[in-house]
């Protein structure tokens, strides 16, 4: 079988790529090991929330625009400011158009409240996490309802009332806490293992409990204008079931992002690869790129756990194969490799400055800024110095940039996917 273009990897770099190529009108197929960090990420889309010293940056557009420039290893430099602006309200668009809405404030950026209760610099979150009417009510110091389901192991919601209470921002707002239970459930204590954010949404998928369930949320919530609840109000169903549990409540509802598993997430997720899929791409799930053949700076073909001895051929190849985190960079006692092709990677040499003493170092660990080197065209190099002009590496997998000291990740993901289609477009 022979492709137009290859993707080796599936999350949010992966799939964007191959929305954008399928759209176009290109035979693409994805393969993909398994899970991306999509799956364990706030679900938000975050641009860029904090530039050097952790100050928070309000207007990120404004800020690439000098960043780049001083910056020019960056993967957005590789991208160029108007292309990231162009990637990311395409991103907005795709999801919408299978029916997951996203919020922006214009250029700036907004904050969402995390699990913990502290605030968020991101550029895009879904609606139901933030939006207007959300930001009025916070204005107008409504009173907050922060609501949990009853042994749901992963949000505190006494916790996180003390810490927004240490914001400014709530320090005037009432915030009450409370507790729903799952109709027929019996001892949520039971077993551990079924209340994660995943069982919690399933329950809200099924129309059979919601008006049970919002007669105890309205009852919890009290006089409160609007509850918080953690992300976990349904995945297949959301968006009918969220509209539903409002009017039933007569409450704004919103969502606080868990931890792992992340129900926001996988919302995206599943909404790409169907959006990719009803632009007829092929996803296969489940199997693993293992090695490749080069020949004259270009990649003929791909091999793979499944596939054996037979490879998958393509014009172009790009490699969204994620960090250490994905297994798209693998690291060994006394060196970081890329394990499918040994491309060259930006690292140190020296194991001992790979990480900072600190488990929390202001400046980040130094580990998390390697990756595969690229030139501008985000085409790699071989170990001995060979260009590879047919594949184009994106998203967690690129060096020179720290997604969490940034709170860049999900946007280099978005704007590098899109890059790359745009230069395997141009190319063709
Ligand atoms: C825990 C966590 C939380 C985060 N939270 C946020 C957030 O709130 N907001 C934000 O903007 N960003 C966040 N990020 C960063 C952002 O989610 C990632 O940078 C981005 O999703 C990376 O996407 P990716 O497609 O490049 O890689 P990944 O999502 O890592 O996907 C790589 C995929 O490639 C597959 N793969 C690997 N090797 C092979 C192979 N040889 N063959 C086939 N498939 C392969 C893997 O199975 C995986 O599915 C978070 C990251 C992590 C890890």
């Amino acid at each position: 079988m022979r492709y137009d273009c290859v993707i080796i990897g599936g999350g949010l770099s992966g799939i964007t790529c191959g929305i954008r190529l399928a759209e176009k009108g290109a035979s693409c197929a994805v393969i993909s090991t398994g899970m991306s960090a999509l799956h364990f990420s706030s679900g938000s889309i975050d641009l860029f929330g904090h530039e050097g010293e952790g100050k928070t940056v309000f207007r990120p557009f404004e800020f690439l625009d000098d960043f780049i420039g001083s910056n020019p290893l960056h993967p957005y430099a590789r991208c160029g400011s108007s292309q990231i602006r162009e990637a990311l309200f395409y991103f907005r668009d795709q999801l919408g158009r299978e029916d997951i809405d996203l919020y922006n404030n214009d250029d700036a950026n907004h904050f969402h409240v995390t699990t913990l209760g502290t605030l968020k610099p991101t550029f895009f979150s879904q609606r139901s996490v933030f939006n207007e009417k959300i930001r009025q009510a916070f204005e107008k110091k409504s009173k907050i309802a922060a609501l949990n389901f009853e042994g749901y192991r992963d949000f505190y919601p006494e916790l996180a009332v003390i810490n927004l209470k240490r914001n400014i921002l709530f320090r005037n707002i009432e915030i009450i806490s409370g507790k729903i239970l799952y109709p027929d459930y019996g001892d949520p204590r039971r077993n551990p293992f079924e209340y994660r954010s995943i069982d919690i949404a399933r329950i809200f998928d099924t129309e059979r409990y919601l008006e049970d369930l919002a007669a105890q949320i309205r009852a919890a919530a009290g006089d409160a204008a609007f509850a918080a609840m953690p992300a976990f109000l349904g995945i297949t169903n959301f968006k009918r079931h969220h509209q539903l549990l409002q009017q039933l409540t007569g409450l704004l509802i919103y969502e606080i992002p868990t931890l792992p598993p992340s129900i926001l997430g996988m919302r995206i997720d599943n909404a790409l690869k169907s959006r990719f899929a009803a632009l007829g791409g092929v996803y296969i799930a489940g199997d693993t790129v293992k090695s490749g053949t080069i020949s004259g700076g270009r990649l003929e073909s791909v091999y793979t756990e499944n596939g054996g001895a037979s490879a998958l051929g393509a014009g172009n190849f790009v490699l969204a194969s994620g960090s250490f985190f994905s297994g798209g960079l693998v690291s060994e006692f006394s060196r970081v490799r890329e394990p499918v092709f040994g491309l060259r990677v930006h690292s140190d040499a020296e194991r001992s400055r790979w990480y900072a003493p600190e488990f929390f170092p202001r400046d980040g660990h130094p580990f998390l800024e390697y990756g595969v080197e690229t030139d501008e065209r985000l085409n790699p190099l071989t170990d001995d110095g060979q260009r590879i002009a047919n594949l184009y590496c994106i998203g967690a997998l690129l060096p020179h940039y720290n997604p969490i000291r940034e709170g860049s990740g999900g946007g280099v993901a978005v704007s590098t996917g899109y890059r790359a289609a745009e230069l395997i477009l141009a190319g063709n």
